[in-house]
């Protein structure tokens, strides 16, 4: 069976640096298809500067052209907090036992993987597919002692990952883009170009719901 990655993020707004780091684990990690989830109001940052239903139209928006990328709402209709495990939880009864689950994430994220509301949890629920710079691996230098106790036991290959439903931690070098949300919300505010960070009708959405005029 074919794995289905799941990549959650506040997209505030998308931009190009999610939308390759997709597109590389779909086509490395041999995906089905994955499904973008716009945090609704995540417990583990600042809230977003931009309401859940902006957020949620520009990845639409962003997504468009690749049918393997879905967009899943389920965490932008929910009131209150909203946690990655409760989300995987949800999927896992949706998609049944057998039904390989990879949550998608960027080396940045996957270090502070410990501060994750049950993270324990979420390694049983779903395989881990990191994308780390080429030549940055996970290294025990900076990475909290029960998290990379974790990585060395479950480190596994791309391939593995279709052969058990969850629980292995796979690593692709991904060259990441030096792209993020928090630069193109300050360009705005500063009225400077933001043409070629993220997909064009995304850009115009930001503009004409005058969005991230002030930071
Ligand atoms: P912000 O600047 O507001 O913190 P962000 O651009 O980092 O936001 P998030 O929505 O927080 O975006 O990130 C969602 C996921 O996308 C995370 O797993 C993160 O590691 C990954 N990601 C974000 N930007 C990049 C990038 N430029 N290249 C690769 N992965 C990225």
């Amino acid at each position: 069976m074919k794995p289905i990655g799941i990549l959650g993020g506040t997209f505030d707004p998308i931009h190009y640096g999610h939308l390759r780091l997709a597109e590389e684990m779909l086509e490395l990690a041999k995906l089905e298809l994955i499904r973008f989830i716009p945090a609704g109001n995540p417990p583990h940052r600042n809230a977003p500067g931009v309401s859940a239903l902006h957020r949620s139209a520009m990845v639409k928006l962003a997504i468009a052209g690749q049918p393997a990328f879905v967009l899943d709402e389920r965490e932008v209709a929910k009131q209150g907090k909203c946690y990655t495990v409760d989300t995987l939880k949800e999927l896992r009864s949706e998609l049944g036992n057998a039904q390989p689950l990879c949550l998608l994430m960027g080396g940045d994220a996957f270090l502070q993987l410990h501060t994750w509301h049950e993270w324990e949890s979420i390694l049983d629920l779903a395989h881990i597919v990191v994308g780390y710079r080429p030549g940055f691996p996970v290294e025990e230098r900076g990475t909290a002692p029960k998290l990379y106790e974790h990585y060395k036991k479950r480190l596994c290959s791309v391939e593995h990952l279709a052969l058990q439903p969850s629980g292995g931690i796979a690593e692709l070098a991904i060259p990441k883009l030096e792209i993020s949300a928090t630069l193109i919300r300050a360009r705005v505010a500063d009225n400077r170009t933001i043409r070629y960070l993220l997909p064009e009708p995304v850009a115009n959405y930001i503009y004409q719901h005058h969005l991230y005029t002030s930071c």
